[in-house]
């Protein structure tokens, strides 16, 4: 039956007319699977008539914007999936395309739906000639769908094997997570900030350890992705927060002067209405002044634009929090988007420094870049910073801090009071 809503096949009628085309031709192909990035919030936000609106775009998007599409479906809620015959079409060449595509769909649900920029989560297998099991390969581009959640500077993500490790990463990763959060025993490592003014500690950032059964340290890497996906990042973040909460209070106990520490606080949580609540309740709590948390946010979500994270940044900030987007020059970074965000600091990402330093234009981009945030009074922390000389040049170009293995790792937070805090 088809779906009353988009007119598009059912998944039976799909697996059907998919399934005989794989087995009767002998094309290249390639399944899709997608699905709306937090339809949910979309729903409950701008209502189910929106929601519905969304849908119908998507339908009449994949009936006129896929042209090589065999046969495609809404196999449920917000979930679609296509058969598409390909011609020397490689994994690049469909990146292209897939970023293509959703620029295109968001384009045409802005018309429809005032405010809403949808993100598709898109997972694609690549069948192998002569295969003919078409629920084995849609499992498999959904197992590719799932990933793309949470990796927001990827298009989509293509399957291969070696998803099935991450999938068993996970699996290993969330029992050791829940288990030291129940614990309290989740580490919390500060690398410090240096002002390349002063070479003096100017502040720092809280950064999450687990530690495994055999007291094996692991890092972020290999559990972050995991937690975004399951929504446990948030206990993770506000376990940061009021670690450094926590601290701040004790320096200013003992009559320090505290330095500024940032945190950082993932995409997941601005899904939730009263994060902005949750905050200053935690900094109140504590008795801290917000001047001394600095929030970092990655630039992705910046730039996604939309105007219910932009006011809710705003609001954190008018709080008192000063607001960092971190990561910048992985990908979505615009300049003239970044002159109008409510936000105090940027943070060259590490690749972007390293990538920049390594030719001469790259080294004319990055002072170009310094120069014009500069200009519109923001601070600006270059991270990953190795050696002098790359602090030399850096600093040339007027960046104002310095956040690097040269001055050191992040590291357990005696350690570093014993190293800086006097
Ligand atoms: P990030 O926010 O970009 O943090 C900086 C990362 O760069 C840290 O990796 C730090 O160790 C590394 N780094 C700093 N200086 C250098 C350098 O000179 N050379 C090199 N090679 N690396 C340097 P780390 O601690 O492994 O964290 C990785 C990422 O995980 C962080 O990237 C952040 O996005 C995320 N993360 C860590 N802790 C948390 C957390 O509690 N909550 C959330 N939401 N994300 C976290
Ligand atoms: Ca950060
Ligand atoms: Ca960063």
């Amino acid at each position: 039956m088809p779906d009353s809503l988009t007119g598009l096949m059912g998944f039976e009628e799909f697996l059907s007319q998919a399934g005989a085309e794989i087995c009767s031709n002998q094309k290249p192909y390639l399944i899709a699977a997608a699905d709306v990035g937090d339809f949910h919030y979309i729903n409950t936000e701008y209502g189910y008539d929106i929601g519905d609106t969304v849908l119908k775009d998507i339908g009449d998007f994949l009936r006129m914007f896929l042209p090589n599409m065999v046969c495609g479906c809404r196999s449920h809620s917000d979930h679609f999936i296509a058969l598409i015959c390909i011609q020397d079409v490689d994994s690049e060449r469909v990146f292209r395309e897939v970023k293509r595509l959703k620029e295109l769909l968001k384009n045409i649900v802005a018309k429809n739906a005032k405010g809403v920029s949808p993100n598709l989560n898109v997972g694609i297998y690549f069948l192998s000639e002569n295969e003919n099991n078409i629920v084995a390969a849609v499992d498999k581009a959904n197992i590719a769908r799932r990933t793309c959640k949470g990796n927001y500077n990827l298009p989509c993500v293509v399957y291969s094997e070696h998803l099935m490790d991450l999938k068993e990463n996970s699996a290993k990763i969330l029992p050791i997570f829940d288990d030291s959060f129940r614990k309290e025993s989740i580490r919390v490592y500060l690398q410090p900030k240096i002002s390349s003014e002063t070479k003096k500690l100017v502040g720092a950032e809280a950064l999450s350890r687990l530690v495994d059964a055999e007291g094996n340290i692991i890092p972020p890497t290999k559990f972050i992705a995991a937690l975004e996906k399951t929504g446990k990042i948030v206990d993770l973040d506000f376990y940061v927060l009021t670690f450094v909460c926590k601290l701040i209070r004790k320096w200013i106990d003992a009559g320090i002067e505290p330095v500024t520490i940032s945190f950082n606080l993932s995409r997941v949580h601005f899904y939730n209405a009263s994060v902005v609540e949750d905050i200053c309740k935690l900094a109140e709590q504590y008795n801290v002044p917000p001047q001394y948390i600095e929030i970092e946010v990655t630039e992705s979500v910046f730039f996604e634009a939309s105007e219910m994270i932009v006011s809710k940044v705003h609001k954190l900030r008018e709080y008192g929090f000063k607001v960092s987007v971190d990561d910048f020059g992985t990908g979505y970074s615009s300049l003239s988007l970044i002159g109008v965000l409510p936000v105090d600091v940027v943070k060259l990402d590490k690749s972007f420094v390293k990538e920049s330093l390594k030719s001469e234009r790259g080294n004319e981009l990055m002072k170009g870049v310094i120069r014009i945030l500069n200009e519109i009074q923001l601070e600006i922390v270059c991270e990953g910073v190795e050696t002098h000389e790359e602090e030399k040049i850096v600093t040339s170009y007027g960046c104002d801090e310095i956040q690097g293995y040269l001055y050191d790792k992040p590291i357990p937070t005696d350690e570093f009071e014993n190293k800086y805090i006097h």
